[in-house]
């Protein structure tokens, strides 16, 4: 905490759209300055596989979802390699990587008693300082006195051209049309929605890694960050 009790002290806001890069960017820049990690799109993930594990739609049941999400037994472990996720005790880490949790994910995440919920929680987790938080509302809603605030961007089919790669290295099939389709769809759904849209905080850093490498995108969030 500041002392004027503001979050801040070595609180670091990543947001950006999908397949920007962010996550492995945000997990390098921890590293390097000696930082917790936070991938918040994780706990979203969970929240979705939970919810269709459960067959409970977004749309129709939001009120048995909210009910789902309380009573539910979802816990977050920041390690530092990523955020492990458990579900009632189940280790669904890998799981939530799925790509039908991708697809689903934005429909999951409009729905304000699911965003509260985690809000609050991100709060938690950043209250003591000393942590790299990554999603897409971090440095406009979660924690708008971040010490510093980037925004990572890149081309669709770039995003795409690196989704797949991460994908056929898990073991998944997917073609390139289809992930230009499913990113596009994703964007249009984070940054129509009522609450929290991804769109950029007027103090963020923006950096555009379509032509860069992730050696030359940590190297400069560490050089802006500088000392904190
Ligand atoms: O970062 P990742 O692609 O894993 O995020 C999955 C989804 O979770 C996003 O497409 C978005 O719908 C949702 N999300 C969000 N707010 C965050 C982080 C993720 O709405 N802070």
């Amino acid at each position: 905490m500041r002392e004027d009790g503001a979050i801040g002290r070595g609180v670091i806001a990543i947001d950006g759209p999908a397949g920007a890069g962010k996550s492995t960017v945000a997990k390098r820049v921890a590293d390097s300055l000696g930082l917790a990690y936070v991938d918040t799109g994780a706990m979203y993930r969970g929240i979705t596989l939970l919810g269709m594990r459960s067959g409970i739609s977004p749309e129709k049941d939001e009120k048995k979802l909210a009910e789902l999400v309380r009573t539910a037994e979802l816990k977050f472990e920041a390690r530092p390699e990523g955020l492990w996720v458990y579900l009632n005790g189940e280790d669904v880490t890998r799981a939530i990587r799925q790509p039908e949790v991708s697809r689903q994910v934005s429909y999951y995440a409009r729905v304000p008693s699911v965003r509260q919920l985690l809000t609050s929680l991100q709060r938690e987790l950043a209250a003591a300082g000393g942590i790299v938080m990554e999603g897409r509302d971090i440095g406009t809603v979660v924690l708008p006195d971040a010490d510093k605030k980037f925004f990572i961007t890149a081309s669709v089919l770039e995003r795409a051209r690196r989704r797949q790669r991460d994908l056929v290295q898990q073991g998944y099939r997917v073609t390139l049309e289809d992930l230009v389709r499913e990113i596009e769809e994703r964007d249009r759904l984070d940054s129509s929605r009522a609450m929290a849209p991804l769109c950029v905080a007027p103090d963020a850093v923006v950096i555009d890694t379509s032509n860069l490498t992730v050696d030359e995108v940590v190297a400069r969030i560490v050089a802006e960050v500088g000392v904190l």
